[in-house]
């Protein structure tokens, strides 16, 4: 069991073990800003050792494991998840200082990740292929080998399930840095995994900081293929360092969404969705719906009704559960306030805002939800992610020009449709340029059978649902003569 006094160690080879520098980083409660945990600052020499664990176990006891048995492991896994769903909760909202609803949330996704891949483990076929007479041609897919997943602090464990339960899955060994910020989570589940049936060395987690311990993983002769969430910035800088071994790699990196609200819309239904799809996890989400578009008919009355559900949020602890926990550190909060700066100092309009409770530790990193009104498209407020709680509403007279704002950003992650009319609803979807769409909804209740991946700057790839499967292997074609 993880204490909150205990230095945690890393965990390579089914066992915890200090990092080669013998030096540790410190953990924050993001609620009232005090240390409460010390992880361990693996490095290079850390993250060597993983790899070699997991490429052991790769052509080792994981190897040659049966695609059931892998499955029957995952399934464990998920199991010993669910019953520690409560403690996961806790430490991730402690860590994250996300509220225990969403924390709890989280920890149930967790579960069904490996669930849902433990199921697909044995059903991931190859094809014959008509060729010539004489010869019999077969496609298989393969594990990569040994995989380097890179984690943001945002959300750990559903980050982690969805990538490491399919790379697991396929067969793949794996070597994890999760974020300095939020990792407890994540080793905690590591021993479950042990537990479980993963043979040492299937499942390593080397925390430590992202230039040191993350970079090491991406530049790794050893690893065969990077998984990374994160910034765009960083992303480059993994896909740089993974292209010097031509290292494939797959990229998650964010978006600014938009939310395209028709006149027609059922409103009721439509805004306590639009709400909650920005100040979920205090709008530190890739997916967040962060861009609200209104047809010009409908304006007053959203915007209205927007700005009375902004003025009745309330954040404070992750404890107390409200609407909003705080944002993950000072620096992130500073990023959130030089953007509402930017935006007072540009004249744009505050046209409803959240508040913090009076109770709230002076020193958490809160910051109560902002709706910003009538933002043109070529403010940074309506192109750049901010990652927090900022809402950004613009106008549009027709569909062309809902679909032109849409697509005016250079993100492509998410997109939510609301309106009644079905042809409408078609086009919207078709012509926008994102790697999911939602109609009528966001996110579908997080969808963990859902492809979920990006274009343009939101980057390449996809993770969850069967098709994450297809990343994480390698396709070999055998062509067998035998006329
Ligand atoms: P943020 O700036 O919000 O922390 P990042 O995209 O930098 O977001 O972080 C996402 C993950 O990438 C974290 O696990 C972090 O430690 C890691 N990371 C940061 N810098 C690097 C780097 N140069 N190489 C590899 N990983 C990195």
């Amino acid at each position: 069991m993880l204490q909150n006094s205990v230095r945690h160690q890393l965990f390579i080879d089914n066992k915890q073990t200090p990092a080669a520098s013998g030096e540790s980083i410190q953990v924050v409660d993001p609620s009232d800003g005090q240390v409460f945990a010390q992880i361990a600052r693996g490095g290079a020499a850390d993250i060597d050792r993983a790899v070699g664990a997991a490429r052991r176990a790769s052509v080792g006891a994981w190897g040659v494991m049966t695609a059931v048995e892998r499955g029957r492991v995952l399934r464990r896994w998920a199991d010993l998840v669910a019953a520690a769903g409560d403690e996961l909760a806790h430490l991730e909202s402690r860590d994250t200082g996300k509220p225990m609803r969403q924390a709890r949330a989280d920890a149930t996704a967790f579960a069904r990740y490996f669930e849902y891949y433990a199921g697909a483990a044995d059903k991931l076929h190859g094809q014959t292929i008509p060729y010539q007479n004489g010869y019999t041609v077969m496609t298989i897919r393969e594990p990569h080998g040994v995989t380097g997943h890179i984690i943001p602090w945002n959300y750990p464990m559903q980050i982690f399930g969805r990538s490491v339960g399919a790379a697991l899955a396929a067969g793949n060994a794996c070597v994890v840095k999760p974020a300095e910020d939020a990792c407890l989570s994540l080793l905690r589940a590591a021993e479950l995994g042990a537990q479980a049936g993963l043979p040492p060395g299937a499942l390593n987690v080397v925390t430590g900081l992202g230039p040191e311990a993350g970079q090491a993983l991406a530049e790794h002769p050893g690893i065969d293929h990077i998984s990374f969430t994160g910034s765009p910035d960083t992303g480059r800088r993994v896909a740089q360092a993974a292209a010097g071994h031509h290292c494939p790699v797959t990229l998650e990196l964010g978006g600014k969404s938009p939310q395209i609200v028709f006149a027609d819309a059922d409103l009721e239904a439509t805004l306590p969705v639009l709400v909650n799809a920005i100040i979920q996890n205090c709008g530190q989400t890739c997916s967040a719906g962060s861009r609200v578009l209104i047809e010009r008919a409908a304006w007053d009355q959203v915007l209205a009704q927007l700005a009375e559900r902004f003025a009745a949020l309330r954040a404070g602890p992750a404890s107390q559960d409200l609407d909003l926990g705080p944002l993950i550190s000072e620096r992130q909060r500073q990023r959130v306030r030089d953007f509402l700066a930017e935006a007072r100092d540009s004249g744009l309009e505050l046209a409803g805002q959240g508040t913090i409770v009076a109770d709230a530790p002076p020193l958490g990193f809160y910051e109560p939800p902002a709706l910003l009104a009538s933002v043109p498209s070529a403010s940074r407020l309506f192109q750049e992610e901010i990652f927090g709680p900022v809402l950004v509403a613009t106008a549009f007279d027709d569909e062309a020009q809902a679909l032109a704002l849409a697509n005016d950003s250079p993100y492509g992650l998410v997109a939510g449709v609301w309106t009644r009319d079905g042809a409408r609803q078609m086009r919207m979807a078709r012509g926008i340029r994102t790697g999911q769409v939602f109609v009528n909804n966001y996110g579908a209740g997080g969808g963990v059978e859902l492809p979920f991946g990006g274009v343009k700057h939101s980057g390449y790839g996809r993770e969850k649902g069967f098709e994450a499967l297809y990343g994480f292997t390698t396709l070999k074609t055998i062509a067998l003569r035998h006329d």
